[in-house]
C-alpha cells in the first residue's frame, strides 16, 4: 500500500512528459486544440526559420511548421526547437506573449527537464 501511495504521488507531482500533445488555441473559435505538426522540409523559409509556430488561415488550428533547415539539425536540437515552438503555443494558451523568444526558450527548457526526469523514473 505504502509503495502504491508513492508512485501514485510520483505519478501525480510529475509534469507530464513532452510525449504529451501539444496543445494551443485556435484562433477562430478561442479552444484550446491540439497543435497540428506540418514537415515542409523541402522547402526553405523566406526567412530562413528552422520552424514556426503558427496558426491555419481557414480554421484557426495552431501549428507547427518545420523547414528544410530542420533536417541537418542533430536530434537534440530537433528535441529543442519542436519544444519551443510548442511553447509559442502554450505562451499564447496562458495568456502571455506568443512572441516572446527568452520566454519560449525558458519554456522548451522547463518541457526538457521535465520529460528528461519523466523519463528517468524506475
Ligand atoms: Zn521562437
Amino acid at each position: 500500500m505504502r509503495v502504491a501511495l508513492l508512485f501514485l504521488a510520483l505519478f501525480l507531482s510529475a509534469p507530464p512528459p513532452m510525449s504529451a500533445a501539444c496543445t494551443g488555441v485556435n484562433i477562430s473559435t478561442g479552444r484550446a486544440q491540439s497543435v497540428r505538426a506540418i514537415y515542409r522540409t523541402r522547402v526553405n523559409h523566406a526567412g530562413h526559420y528552422i520552424a514556426e509556430a503558427t496558426h491555419d488561415r481557414k480554421s484557426g488550428r495552431p501549428l507547427i511548421i518545420y523547414y528544410r533547415r530542420y533536417n541537418g539539425l542533430p536530434a537534440t536540437y530537433r528535441a529543442f526547437v519542436r519544444q519551443h515552438e510548442c511553447c509559442h503555443h502554450i505562451l499564447q494558451r496562458q495568456g502571455r506573449d506568443s512572441h516572446d523568444e527568452i520566454a519560449a526558450n525558458c519554456c522548451a527548457w522547463e518541457l526538457e527537464d521535465a520529460s528528461l526526469r519523466a523519463s528517468s523514473r524506475p
